[in-house]
């Protein structure tokens, strides 16, 4: 049966391999971030996937932005099958070196960006739909100078939770996944922030960072990509309100 998805942070990293995951022919794929370039590039590897892609070209946080989006899913799909709430930043700094633009920035974007999608998207969603919300391991434990990230992944955990009960007579399933290091631009980043921090080479800190990770590599944006099509599907129906890691064995519970 054809299919409506919305990838947030459909334009690279781990929603562009979500997207592309769920591009399947007669579904339609729609990615929505700030970066048009980067979505129209996604949008043609969709199509070439026989699935027909719709680019929304949005900043999450912006109320009115996120409205006309939906205004124009809508317009083409009355109905959304999967939303996935993937759109984030990263980043992070001691407390007292924290400019509150940025702190304020990481929560806007990770967690009342999540809630402005979803609440725009649950209306549109029916029986069987699903939301899978991209946390982390740093929803699981803290790491020092992350404060910012560490409370809004531990805060789409707690939406998660809240959700999935609100949603569960709807038949709708609401989930979390929580990766740890993934090949992605904002691990790149990351590692490059804790190697200047540290005072080591970038591939000094990397090599010490998935060292810390019992698989001992990094995980791929693709096999992100495949637990999240695992929560969207028929099969996982009687899994909500769940968090689930993908992280090497980083975290265990
Ligand atoms: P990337 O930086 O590679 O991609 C992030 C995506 O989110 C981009 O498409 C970006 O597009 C979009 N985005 C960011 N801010 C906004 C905004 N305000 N409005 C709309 N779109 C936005 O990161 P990853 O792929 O690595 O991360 C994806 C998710 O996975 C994030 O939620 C991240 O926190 C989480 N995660 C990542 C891990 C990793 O190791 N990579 C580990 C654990 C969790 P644009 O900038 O064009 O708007």
């Amino acid at each position: 049966m054809p299919k409506t998805i919305l990838v947030t942070g459909g334009g690279r990293g781990i929603g562009r391999a979500v997207a592309l995951a769920f591009a399947e022919p007669g579904h339609l794929v729609a990615i929505a971030a700030r970066t048009r370039a980067q979505l129209e590039d996604t949008a043609d590897a969709i199509a070439k996937r026989g699935a027909q892609p719709m680019v929304l070209a949005l900043d999450v946080t912006e109320e009115r932005a996120v409205a006309d989006g939906f205004d124009t899913l809508r317009a083409v799909s009355p109905r959304i099958d999967v939303l996935v709430n993937n759109a984030g930043i990263g980043g992070g700094q001691p407390l007292d070196k924290t400019d509150t633009a940025s702190w304020r920035r990481i929560l806007d974007t990770n967690v009342w960006g999540t809630f402005l999608v979803t609440r725009q998207a649950v209306p549109l969603l029916g029986e069987g739909g699903r939301v899978i919300n991209m946390s982390s391991v740093l929803g699981r434990f803290g790491v020092a100078g992350y404060t910012a990230y560490t409370t809004s992944k531990h805060a789409v955990i707690g939406f998660t939770r809240a959700l999935a009960l609100e949603l569960v007579k709807r038949g709708i399933t609401v989930n979390a996944v929580c990766p740890g290091w993934v090949d992605t631009d904002m691990a790149t980043q990351g590692m490059q922030n804790g190697a200047e921090a540290m005072g080591l080479t970038l591939e000094e800190f990397r090599r010490r960072a998935l060292g810390r990770v019992p698989i001992k590599r990094i995980i791929q944006p693709e096999e992100v990509a495949n637990l999240v099509k695992f929560l969207a599907s028929p099969e996982a129906s009687a899994i909500t309100g769940q968090t689930y890691n993908i992280c090497g064995g980083q975290v265990m519970n």
